[in-house]
């Protein structure tokens, strides 16, 4: 019988997945290597977290992961609406979902917390997982759920080869903060975001607390753009987007810190194969990465720490059981968004590509507009929304992993998706603000100035 489970690392995977399996009479160890958040929302900014570097950068919660949260995690939904973070948008910080993890996890006699301890190996003996070695020791268990992230350290011996894809992006963000007094401006609190065929991607997230991120993505060749690193740069070329101007008019808020940028991110897969040791558990990112901008990599380590929980929902589980469960999660639930990330990844550089290789030709080359049969499927039908209320609802679910990714190539879609295009339009669905050519203009008239 199943009753001491350790977890291995306490990023949104973990603390989810301690958090439903306590409540469901397990006795949980959990182990995170970094130290714990601040009592009080307000220090979260400052949370030192090394182990999970991509804390700093902007996160979407998608629909799968406010579903999740609202129908197995209620209590801490209702804790992030006592403290005025409603994420009936996408909006919030990602250090604000893990310290309210944190609360409910605290609160939870049945889970210990030990920050400060790294995991180091899963103790197996004839092929069952038998402890979790720590250093100083060994943490007697009767399976480990590793939820360390994409270089987990338990992983190589105990799971399959990994596949990588490189996701093509190098992006630059900032963080800032309405100051004082300056209303939040619409479309709070959904984001803004461009990516599409323009050269280059950017977004603007809105978080808790009137803070909120603009993100620029470029490809890793196009030198032209690196300079968004730099401060003055970037905040050149926020003035270029005319979409941002509600939220940076006239000092109407300041940055918190500066530039981060983030490159040489890859869509990761890891196997987990039948030969895998009984009670290894993978969740979260040790199992699969996707490319960043699109924001699924919570909402697929929520999903897993809740099918774990269903699967061990009967006190006297096998074991064996859950693994082949999780095998089958893997395979139908992830391996889909991996594909369709990696899929994504190739069409939007062919497209960015061209349009950047176009720039050669003069400000007004048709590469500032690329035409509509430049654009992915997804990025097409969620365009055609506008004219179409039907395909915009359709994209939003895809877009919000509620449904397969295959679920836009049907009849259906390709019908209407006909009727926009041939219909009264009289310009491209997608019509870039800035173009290439403007944004670069901006960042050129910086270094002059
Ligand atoms: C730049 C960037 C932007 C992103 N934007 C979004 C977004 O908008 N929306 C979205 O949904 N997702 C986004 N993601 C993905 C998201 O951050 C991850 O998918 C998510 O964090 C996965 O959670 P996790 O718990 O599996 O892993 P992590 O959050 O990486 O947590 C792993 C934890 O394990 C700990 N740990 C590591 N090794 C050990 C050890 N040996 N012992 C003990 N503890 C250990 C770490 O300290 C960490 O706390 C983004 C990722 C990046 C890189």
């Amino acid at each position: 019988m199943v009753t001491r489970i350790a977890v291995a690392g306490g990023g949104i995977a973990g603390l989810s997945a301690a958090l439903l399996l306590a409540r469901q009479g397990y006795e949980i160890v959990l182990v995170e290597r970094d130290g714990p958040p601040p009592e009080r929302l307000d220090g979260v900014q400052n949370w030192h977290r090394p182990g999970a570097p991509q804390i700093r950068h902007p996160h979407m919660f998608l629909g799968l992961f406010r579903h999740l949260l609202r129908t197995r995690l209620p209590d801490v939904q209702a804790d992030l609406l006592t403290h005025g973070i409603d994420l009936a948008g996408t909006g919030c910080r990602r250090a604000t979902i893990e310290w309210a993890l944190h609360r409910a996890v605290w609160a939870q006699d049945a889970v210990r917390i030990h920050h400060g301890v790294s995991a180091r190996e899963v103790v197996v003996d004839a092929g069952r997982v038998r402890g979790l070695r720590i250093d100083g020791g060994v943490i007697e268990v009767d399976a480990v759920v590793d939820a360390t992230g994409r270089y987990s350290p338990l992983a190589d011996a105990c799971a399959g080869e990994v596949e990588e894809s490189p996701s093509g992006i190098v992006s630059y963000s900032r963080l800032y903060r309405l100051r004082n007094g300056v209303p939040q401006p619409a479309p709070f609190p959904d984001p803004i975001i461009f990516a599409g065929g323009m050269g280059f991607g950017g977004g603007l997230y809105t978080h808790d607390n009137r803070t909120f991120t603009v993100l620029f993505a470029r490809l890793p060749e196009d030198d032209l753009l690196g300079r968004l690193r730099e401060d003055g740069a970037f905040e050149a070329a926020t003035r270029a987007v005319p979409q941002f101007e509600p939220w940076l008019r006239d000092g109407s808020a300041e940055p918190v810190g500066s530039v981060v940028s983030m490159a040489g991110f890859s869509n990761t897969w890891r196997e987990l194969p039948p030969s895998a040791p009984v009670g290894y558990l993978p969740i979260g990112d040790v199992l699969c990465t996707t490319y960043p901008i699109m924001g699924r990599g919570t909402s697929l380590a929520l999903a897993g720490a809740a099918r774990l929980s269903e699967l061990m929902a009967d006190g006297n589980v096998e074991l064996e059981a859950v693994g082949a469960g999780m095998r089958a999660h893997a395979r139908d639930d992830v391996r889909p968004w991996y594909d369709d990330a990696v899929h994504e990844d190739a069409e939007r550089t062919r497209s960015w590509r061209a349009t950047v290789g176009a720039r050669a030709d003069g400000p007004e080359s048709p590469g500032a507009h690329r035409a509509d049969g430049e654009l992915s499927l997804v990025v097409l039908v969620a365009l055609a929304g506008r004219h179409d209320p039907r395909l915009g609802e359709l994209a939003q679910r895809r877009i919000n992993l509620l449904v397969h990714p295959d679920s836009l190539d049907t009849p259906e879609v390709h019908e209407r998706l006909r009727a926009v295009l041939a219909g009264e339009r009289r310009t491209p669905l997608l019509s870039p603000e800035p173009t290439y050519q403007e944004l670069t203009r901006a960042l050129a008239a910086h270094r002059i100035g």
